[in-house]
C-alpha cells in the first residue's frame, strides 16, 4: 500500500456565517414520527394492521359487443382499531368519460401534442396534434365509456345507497362497522371495453383485421376491470387521491374467486391457479401441462398450429373458466382465440407458499419467433434473480401475455407489447431493439409481482417505490441475461437527465412528476445501483435489501420505512444519500481542480537551501534575457571581468554557521518522539500531494479516487462521502505516498453518475469527440415552392399500404 497518510485539511472549509448547508442533517426532521403501526427501525410496529377485501365473481365477456358483465360479492375485513360508517371504491374505468377529473385537467401541450407559442408566430412553426391523439378523441367521442352501476345491496338483499365522484364511489353502510367486524355487499355492474390501441388505457381490447375469421379476432385484456375497495390505512385512512390515469393503484390484500365466461373456443390467461382444467382444456392438453412442470424448456400447453386453427372460426357456445387466488391486491386477466400457451415449471424446493411455480407465456401468432424463444425462459430468469434479492415468488403460477399494452403488471400476470414484423415473404422478423423490449418487458413487469404486488407499496403516491425498485432489480436481472445488451440502466444512462432542468425530486408524487421515466424508474434505479456499488458495498446493501424485502413482504411499506430499514439493517448512517438523492434535484459532478505537490521541510540549512537553489532554477528563463542573449548582447558583469566580490562566488542560497547553529538547537529543543518522527519523515522523503476537490453539482457523494504512479501502478482511494460534511461545495485532501504520482482520475469507471466526467482528470484530457458535416436545411416558407413547375406534375393513383403486424 503505497498511501500511507491522508486527511482532509482544515483550512478547505468554505461555509460562512449566513449560508452554512449541512448536507448530513438526519431525516427524521422530515419523515413521519414512529408509531406503533410503523416503528423507528423502518418496520411493521406491534400494532400494524391492514384491511382484508375478498371478492367473489361471475364475469361475462360479449365477445360480440365488447361488454363485460359481471356481479361481485365483497367481504370487507376492518383490521383497523376505527369504526367505518361508509366505504370508498375504485371506478378506474370512469376516467375515461368527458366529465372525469383525468379528462378535464389534461393540458394541452401532452403527450401527442405540442403546444403553441409566441415563437411559432414569429417563425411559422405549427403547434401540433398527433394522429394518435386525434385517433383516441374520435374513440372516445363515439363510445359509452365508464360504469353502468346496475345494482349496489346489502347481503340480505336491500338496496345500499351510494354516491358516485368521478372515478369514486361511496357506499353509505347502514351499520356502522366496528374494529374487527366484517360484512359483505354485491355490486353488479357493466362497461365497454376500451379500444386499448385508440386509447392507451392500460387494458382493453385489439382487433386483428386480417385474420382468417370473417371479422377477424380480438385479443382481450382486462385489467382495472372491477370496482376495487379503496386503500385505507394507519397513514392516510381512505386513501381519496382520484386517478388521473398515471398514479398508479393502492390496493388492499384478499381472496379472489372469479369464475369468467368467454366464447368456448378462447384460451383464458389470469391471476390466481385455473380450478377446473377438466372442463375447459382438453385431456392433451391438461397432459402437457403435466410435463410441463419439468421440462427443461417451455412446452406447448396450445401450439401454434392449434392457435391458427382456432383463428379461422369463432362459435357462439361459451364456457366458464374458474380461479382462485389467495392474498392478492388485484385480480386481472386475458382472452382470445388468437393465443397459443407455453409453460415450464420453476421448482422453489424451499418454499411452503409456492414450491413449483409455473411460468407460462399466451400470445398470438404475431409474437412468432421472440416469443417462443425468450418469453416464458425470461419468467423463469426473473424468479431466479428477484428470489435471490428477496424471498421466493409467493404464488403458483407467473405469466407472461402479449396484447395491445406495452407492458403492465397485476398479481401473477402481466401484459407485454412487442411483436415480430411480418415480412412479403412470409416470415417474421424482429430488431435488436424488439429482443432487449421482450426480454426487458417480462423481466420488469414479472418483477412487479414482488414489487409492489407483494411488497405492496403505494403506486398512486410513489412512483418510485415500486418502479425504482423495480428498475433496479431488472437492470440486474438484464445484466445477468447478456451483459452486452444495452439495458440503459448504468449510472452514467442517468446523467443527462440529472443535469437537465426538467426535473422534480423523485420525492414527488406521481401524477405532478415531470418526466415519469428518468425521474420514477431510471434515477431511483441508478441510486440504488450505486448505494449497491458504491456506498455500501453488495454484502450490506444486498442484506439490507433482503430485510426490507422480508419486513414488508404482504405488507404496506412507505418511504420512511424504506429509508429507515435500509440504513438500520446496513449498519449506515445514509441520510445524506436519501436527502441528496431522494428530496433534491441536485447533481453529481465533482471536479479535481488542483493538485500540488509537496516535500517536508527537513529545517536542515545544508538541504534546504539546495534544494530551494533546484527549485529556482527550474522557473523559466525570462524572454527579456533570452532575447538578450540571442542578440549576443554581454552584460556589464560579463564585459567587466575583472571586478569581482563574495556575491559572485556564493549566491543566495548559500547556508552559513549561523543557520546550522540554529538547526542545531531546533533539534536540542525537539521531545524525543518528535526528533524521531522528523529523522524517520525525512529519511522516507515521501511526496505529499494536496488536491482540491470541488462539488459542483450540490449532490454530495463518495470520491472514488484512481492514483496513476509513475511506471504505470494504479490504485484506487474510496473517499466516504463524509468528506463534505463541514465543507460541502470545496475540500482538500492530502495523500502521502512514497511513489511518484502522474495523475488522479475521479470515478474512472462512471460509477457515481458524474455528469461531467473531463473535470475528473488531473491533468485534463484532450476530449476525445466527433464531428460530422452537414448541409443546411432548406426553408419551408411557402414563398419558395417552384409553383410554377410543380403545377405541370402529373395526378398518381395513391399506392394503398396493407396494414400488417
Ligand atoms: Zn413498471
Amino acid at each position: 500500500m503505497a498511501v500511507v497518510a491522508s486527511h482532509a485539511t482544515a483550512s478547505s472549509v468554505q461555509q460562512t456565517k449566513g449560508d452554512f448547508v449541512d448536507k448530513f442533517r438526519q431525516l427524521e426532521e422530515v419523515l413521519p414520527t414512529p408509531n406503533q403501526y410503523r416503528n423507528a427501525a423502518g418496520e411493521p410496529g406491534d400494532q400494524y394492521w391492514q384491511q382484508k377485501v375478498d371478492y367473489r365473481i361471475n364475469v361475462t365477456l360479449d365477445e360480440r359487443k365488447r361488454r363485460l358483465k359481471a356481479d361481485q360479492q365483497v367481504t370487507y375485513t376492518n383490521n383497523s382499531p376505527y369504526t367505518l360508517r361508509y366505504l370508498w371504491l375504485q371506478l378506474e374505468q370512469n376516467r375515461f368519460k368527458e366529465d372525469s377529473m383525468a379528462e378535464r385537467s389534461v393540458e394541452f401541450g401532452g403527450i401527442g401534442r405540442r403546444g403553441p407559442s409566441t415563437r411559432s408566430m414569429e417563425d411559422g412553426v405549427k403547434a401540433g396534434i398527433s394522429f394518435g391523439e386525434l385517433e383516441r378523441q374520435q374513440w372516445l367521442a363515439d363510445h359509452q365509456v365508464g360504469y353502468d352501476i346496475l345494482n349496489v345491496s346489502a347481503s340480505d338483499g336491500t338496496a345500499l345507497p351510494f354516491v358516485i365522484a368521478g372515478s369514486q364511489m361511496r357506499i353509505d353502510l347502514p351499520q356502522p362497522l366496528g374494529s374487527k367486524g366484517q360484512l359483505s355487499f354485491n355490486i353488479e355492474y357493466a362497461y365497454n371495453i376500451i379500444e386499448e390501441d385508440a386509447v392507451s388505457a392500460r387494458a382493453g381490447y385489439e382487433h386483428f383485421p386480417n385474420d382468417a375469421r370473417k371479422g377477424g379476432n380480438d385479443i382481450f385484456l382486462l385489467a382495472q376491470w372491477f370496482p376495487r375497495l379503496q386503500a385505507y390505512s394507519d397513514y392516510e385512512a381512505w386513501h381519496n387521491k382520484e386517478f388521473l390515469g398515471r398514479g398508479e393503484f393502492t390496493l388492499e390484500f384478499g381472496d379472489y374467486e372469479v369464475n369468467i365466461t368467454v366464447p368456448a373456443d378462447h384460451i383464458v390467461s389470469s391471476t390466481g391457479e385455473l380450478q377446473n382444467a377438466n372442463a375447459v382444456l382438453t385431456k392433451t392438453q391438461r397432459e402437457r401441462l403435466e410435463k410441463a412442470k419439468t421440462a427443461k424448456r417451455p412446452v406447448f400447453v396450445v401450439t401454434a398450429e392449434e392457435a391458427l386453427e382456432n383463428e379461422k372460426e369463432g362459435t357462439k357456445e361459451t364456457k366458464t373458466w374458474q380461479f382462485v387466488a389467495k392474498n392478492v391486491r388485484d385480480f386481472a386477466w386475458a382472452s382470445s382465440r388468437k393465443f397459443m400457451w407455453d409453460a415450464k415449471g420453476v421448482a422453489q424446493p424451499n418454499s411452503a407458499e409456492a414450491p413449483l411455480v409455473m411460468a407460462m407465456s399466451f400470445f398470438p401468432k404475431e409474437g412468432g419467433e421472440l416469443w417462443r424463444k425468450y418469453s416464458t425462459e425470461a419468467v423463469a430468469h426473473t424468479l431466479a434473480v428477484y428470489s435471490r434479492f428477496s424471498f421466493d415468488y409467493p404464488y403458483p403460477v407467473a405469466q407472461s401475455v402479449n396484447g395491445p399494452v406495452g407492458g403492465m403488471e397485476y398479481p401473477m400476470i402481466t401484459f407485454n407489447g412487442p411483436r415480430t414484423t411480418w415480412q412479403e415473404d412470409g416470415s417474421r422478423t424482429y430488431t435488436q431493439a424488439e429482443k432487449r423490449f421482450l426480454i426487458g418487458v417480462v423481466i420488469h413487469e414479472i418483477g412487479h409481482i414482488y414489487f409492489p404486488m407483494t411488497v405492496n407499496s403505494d403506486e398512486r403516491q410513489w412512483t418510485w417505490m415500486d418502479e425504482g425498485i423495480n428498475s433496479f432489480l431488472d437492470g440486474v436481472a438484464g445484466r445477468e441475461w447478456d451483459p452486452t445488451i444495452p439495458w440503459g440502466v448504468e449510472p452514467r444512462d442517468i446523467t443527462w437527465y440529472m443535469k437537465s432542468d426538467v426535473q422534480v425530486p423523485i420525492m414527488t408524487q406521481s401524477d405532478s412528476v415531470l418526466m415519469l421515466g428518468p425521474n420514477a424508474y431510471t434515477k431511483p434505479a441508478a441510486a440504488l445501483n450505486i448505494l449497491r456499488e458504491v456506498v455500501l458495498g453488495r454484502e450490506r446493501f444486498d442484506f439490507a435489501f433482503k430485510e426490507y424485502s422480508r419486513r414488508w413482504k404482504f405488507k404496506r411499506p412507505t418511504p420512511a420505512d424504506f429509508f429507515r430499514t435500509m440504513e438500520e439493517a446496513s449498519g449506515v448512517d445514509l441520510d445524506w444519500f436519501w436527502h441528496g438523492w431522494f428530496y433534491t434535484t441536485d447533481h453529481v459532478d465533482i471536479s479535481i481542480d488542483r493538485v500540488y505537490k509537496l516535500r517536508l521541510d527537513t529545517e536542515n540549512p545544508d538541504i534546504d537551501f539546495k534544494r530551494d537553489r533546484e527549485d529556482h532554477a527550474i522557473k523559466p528563463t525570462p524572454l527579456f534575457e533570452q532575447r538578450n542573449r540571442a542578440e549576443k548582447r554581454k552584460t556589464w558583469v560579463e564585459l567587466n571581468k575583472d571586478v569581482r566580490d563574495f556575491y559572485d562566488e556564493n549566491d543566495r542560497f548559500t547556508p552559513t554557521n549561523k543557520e546550522r547553529n540554529a538547526y542545531q538547537q531546533f533539534l536540542a529543543d525537539l521531545e524525543d518522539n518528535e526528533r524521531k518522527a522528523l529523522e524517520r519523515a525525512i529519511k522516507e522523503d515521501k511526496h505529499y500531494y494536496v488536491l482540491d476537490f470541488s462539488n459542483l453539482g450540490g449532490l454530495v457523494m463518495p470520491i472514488l479516487l484512481e492514483i496513476n504512479y509513475r511506471g504505470g501502478k494504479k490504485e484506487m482511494l474510496h473517499i466516504p462521502a463524509e468528506i463534505w460534511r463541514r465543507s460541502p461545495w470545496k475540500v482538500s485532501k492530502l495523500i502521502v505516498s512514497d511513489k511518484e504520482v502522474e495523475s488522479f482520475v475521479v470515478d474512472p469507471q462512471w460509477e457515481t453518475a458524474d455528469v461531467d466526467v473531463e473535470n475528473n482528470h488531473y491533468p485534463r484530457r484532450i476530449i476525445p469527440s466527433r464531428i460530422e458535416a452537414f448541409k443546411a436545411e432548406e426553408s419551408i416558407d411557402p414563398v419558395y415552392r417552384d409553383i410554377m413547375h410543380d403545377i405541370t406534375t402529373e395526378k398518381e393513383d395513391p399506392k394503398v399500404k396493407q396494414r400488417m403486424k
